[in-house]
């Protein structure tokens, strides 16, 4: 099937007072039309750095593309900022962990939805006004009427994340970018925001990726995935294989720590160590030093293509046994 994204070789460097650092090294992978994606990972791998590369939302003095983001038939990476203006919220949309870093606190709500539209279709005030209350029904609020008339500000947290989600699907896209979704909010509120989110995604049809460190919301709610790891990916392929078989240590031991998806993020029962920093990245394979696999680390692996459109990347892939992790 023809992918909706199809991303090759990214690369990404950004500049702070240090210098340019390079943080996502040949990022390939697709997202097919009406599929959901999962990209797994702990914090600092590079998982939200490749969804603000695909939006082009990082300062553009300060950051480097490289590769190529291919979507509707342009470019993301070469594309006009006014190019990307019009992708943006229309064709891609994003929703973030924190939803007051996407809703302006000094508009109501209706006002923003209304603006969204407006910016996309030829529409009149009227009938932008009658389509944002309707997202804000379909997002399962329950007096859609009077909440467009609020600001954010007096909205719960679970609120104001159907209030993005309303925002990010008013206008149709092809591709929902979920950033950490449910992260910030209590258990059961994210799992009401996470079936909503699916439940909409197959009734639009919107693709969504979904970027999460909880491997297991992956294994209940993706068709593939992608696991990155500082700042590459390490692996791919549908769901179902992956988890009944991973390939690459680093996906193993984000599995065995499924049944404590609540823990702390940046430690792993499983995998000792940590996410390496972007400016002292291991010689060799970058999971190296955190490998119960390899003492001494090995070379630097390229991606491998298996059967069943997986990838990964790891010299050892056909040798993996769960049990060597402490799994
Ligand atoms: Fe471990 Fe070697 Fe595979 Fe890297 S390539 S993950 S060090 S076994
Ligand atoms: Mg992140």
């Amino acid at each position: 099937q023809e992918s909706l994204l199809d991303i090759q070789n990214l690369t990404l460097s950004l500049r702070d007072q240090n210098g340019w650092v390079e943080v996502l090294n040949n990022v390939s992978f697709s997202v097919k039309p009406k599929e959901i994606l999962g990209v797994v990972g702990e914090s600092g791998c590079g998982k939200s750095m490749t969804a603000l590369s695909i939006l082009r939302l990082l300062p553009p003095r300060d950051a480097r593309l490289g590769g190529q983001i291919l979507f509707g038939g342009q470019n993301l990476v070469t594309n006009s900022e006014s190019q990307m203006s019009r992708i943006r919220g229309r064709h891609i949309s994003m929703i973030f962990q924190e939803p007051m870093s996407a809703l302006d606190p000094v508009f109501t709500v209706g006002y923003q939805i209304e603006e969204t539209l407006m910016r996309h279709f030829r529409i009149s005030k009227k009938e932008a006004q009658e389509r944002a209350i309707a997202a804000l029904d379909s997002v399962g609020i329950a007096s859609p009427r009077h909440v467009a008339t609020l600001y954010p500000m007096s909205l719960s947290g679970g609120m104001r994340q159907r209030v993005m989600i309303a925002m990010a699907l008013v206008c149709e896209p092809q591709l929902l970018i979920a950033d950490e979704p449910t992260t910030a909010l209590d258990v059961t509120i994210q799992a009401q925001i996470m079936d909503l989110l699916l439940d909409l995604g197959e009734r639009t049809g919107t693709a969504i990726m979904f970027i999460t460190h909880n491997l297991g919301l992956v294994a209940q709610s993706c068709h593939r995935m992608v696991t990155m790891y500082a700042g590459q990916v390490v692996e791919s392929g549908p769901v179902k294989e992956v988890i009944a078989e991973p390939r690459h240590p680093y996906t193993a031991g984000l599995l065995s720590s499924i049944p404590d998806s609540r823990r702390a993020r940046g430690t792993l029962p499983s995998i000792p160590g940590r996410v390496p920093s972007l400016r002292a990245m291991p010689e060799g394979c970058r999971f190296g030093p955190r490998c119960g696999y390899a003492v001494p680390p090995c070379q630097a692996p390229q991606a491998i293509e298996l059967s069943g459109h997986r990838e990964v990347r790891c010299h050892r892939w056909d040798s993996l046994e769960l049990e060597r992790l402490g799994a």
